[in-house]
């Protein structure tokens, strides 16, 4: 077993200024010096986990392999560091608290009173060095949600305060990210919030070792100088973050800044190897990429930038591979004047979702997108949208529907499978995670991922339902993929006599990285782009 390394990443001043970036980028540089990496979200929220939440407070909700439903940030670290995370890299308070009412039910205390310190905090601690010993990275990261001063931010702050204890100041680094002021009129920059925030974490007993300080320009000599005075921090270790317009780019300023080497020097790890090049030359074919094309993004929380963020970084991820500029163009689904909107477009993408609101653009834009022979994708919902846009439209059944939207249609096309429908509780009858998929041979998907098997992650309840697939077929629907364990179940489907009409039930853009942009997406991409 290797000496466990641990950073700990917390928030000051105000929320929302990137930490989860901070953490995938950092895990970035790590892995490309050559060390091996496990980035942990703790979410100080009461809920069990992030699935039942709504992706218009939370935004996404992410999905690993294992299946497990979880923060967004966890998108972020795949996508950044290609690691495929598991259930053991989020949790919550709500799932801390509930475990040990667990054992108090049981009885395990024996009588003894329940305490946050020492048992919150000692199962928050069980949990990130269980996880460590697990998966036995050269270094954990470790985000704390939430912003120091935050009531339930306290029981993370006080159990990473501990592991600093027992594991010493070379093996644990603590790095706060800040975000610098600027007062207006005057627009003078400020570093009061900064000063009063690391006060704030000094009191709990953590001491940063880094500040990652965000801010609009970059910092002035005065500011880091004050900066460091009021903070403890060495000077050099004040990093300014300033915005970027592609997030990629957050590990080359940090390198810039010399963060990597500092960390390194300060848990006693050298370099084992420098693996930048690739990285920086997709940032560079993004940032100079001539040709420009327009994707419409149909979906129902179009003002959330971050509910769909795992399918628009695999969009970024896919047009920085080549070199392709990529106009997103948000459009909402319940917009009156949805086909204007789509004119000019040069592909069409439906993301996944649940409820029936929006639902009728969504299948319009797939009208049009398939009688206009523009490029779609669709996911999930936007699969099941297509089936019952084809169904409608081509097989000629007029109403059918979604039973998730409509239960007595008189054509169920998208139905809960009968032995889903005995399953009394909703969450159980979830697909969820991966699963393995057999292609059909000689189909677009078969050419796009250049595989008859292939492994994608999956959220959703209702299936394409298995007593139309032969009308479906026979009208020139391509049911292209199935699922190995139930063969009724389907993937994918596409169309013939069409630039690129593909859907499926998965949601491939949680397997998407910046370095291996996801095959669906590359093509679309490509087909778009008409390259
Ligand atoms: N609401 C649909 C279902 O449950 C689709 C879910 C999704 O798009 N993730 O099957």
């Amino acid at each position: 077993m290797k000496q466990k390394k641990f950073i700990f990443v917390t928030g000051g001043t105000v929320s929302g200024i990137g930490k989860g970036i901070t953490v995938a980028a950092i895990s970035r540089l790590f892995k490309s010096h050559g060390f091996s990496v496990l980035p942990i979200k703790m979410d100080p929220y009461l809920n069990k986990d992030a699935g039942t939440m709504n992706p218009y407070q939370h935004g996404e909700v992410f999905v690993t392999d294992d299946g497990a439903e979880t923060d967004l940030d966890l998108g972020h670290y795949e996508r950044f560091t290609g690691v495929n995370l598991t259930k053991d890299s989020n949790f919550t308070t709500g799932s801390v608290y509930a475990h040990i009412l667990d054992l108090e039910r049981r009885g395990d205390f024996l009588g003894k009173t329940i305490q946050i310190i020492p048992h919150v905090t000692d199962e928050i601690k069980r949990r990130i060095i269980s996880a460590t010993e697990r998966h036995n990275p050269d270094i954990t990261l470790v985000e704390i949600g939430g912003t120091v001063g935050d009531i339930e931010e306290e029981q993370f702050l006080e159990s990473a305060r501990q592991i600093f204890r027992e594991y010493g100041n070379e093996n644990v680094q603590f790095i706060h990210v800040v975000k610098i002021d600027y007062v207006f009129p005057s627009d003078e920059s400020k570093t009061k919030p900064i000063q009063q925030s690391v006060a704030l974490l000094r009191s709990r007993g953590i001491q940063p070792d880094f500040l990652i300080v965000r801010c609009k320009r970059p910092l002035t000599k005065d500011n880091q100088d004050k900066i460091s005075l009021f903070t403890n921090v060495r000077e050099e270790h004040v990093i300014q973050a300033p915005n970027v317009s592609v997030i990629y780019e957050v590990p080359t300023y940090f390198k810039r800044s010399h963060l990597d080497t500092y960390m390194m020097r300060r848990l006693g790890l050298i370099s084992q190897k420098r693996d930048f090049g690739e990285w920086e030359r997709r940032i560079r074919k993004l940032k100079n990429a001539r040709k420009k094309i327009r994707i419409a993004l149909v979906g129902k929380y179009i003002d959330h930038t971050d509910a769909y963020i795992s399918v628009e970084e695999a969009l970024v991820s896919a047009s920085a591979e080549q070199g392709i500029h990529v106009d997103l163009v948000r459009v909402d689904s319940e917009h009156k004047n949805l086909l204007k909107s789509l004119k000019n477009i040069d592909g069409i993408l439906v993301p996944g979702g649940f409820g029936k609101r929006g639902i009728e653009g969504k299948i319009k834009a797939i009208r049009y997108a398939r009688e206009n022979n523009i490029p779609f994708l669709g996911l999930c919902l936007g699969l099941q949208s297509a089936v019952i846009e084809f169904a409608r439209n081509v097989c000629g059944m007029k109403n059918a529907h979604s039973t998730e939207f409509e239960k007595n249609t008189e054509y169920p096309v998208i139905d809960m499978l009968k032995d889903q429908k005995r399953l009394k509780n909703l969450g159980g009858t979830m697909r969820l995670g991966a699963s393995t998929i057999i292609l059909k041979e000689g189909t677009i998907l078969e050419s796009l991922y250049k595989r008859k098997e292939v492994e994608e992650r999956h959220r959703h309840r209702y299936e394409v339902s298995p007593k139309y697939h032969d009308i479906l077929q026979k009208h020139g629907l391509v049911l292209s993929g199935f699922a190995t364990s139930d063969k009724r179940l389907v993937d994918f489907i596409e169309l013939k006599n069409h630039p690129f009409f593909v859907a499926t039930q998965a949601h491939p853009e949680f397997k998407s990285r910046f370095l291996e942009p996801h095959p669906l997406f590359r093509g679309f991409i490509r087909a778009s782009a008409k390259t």
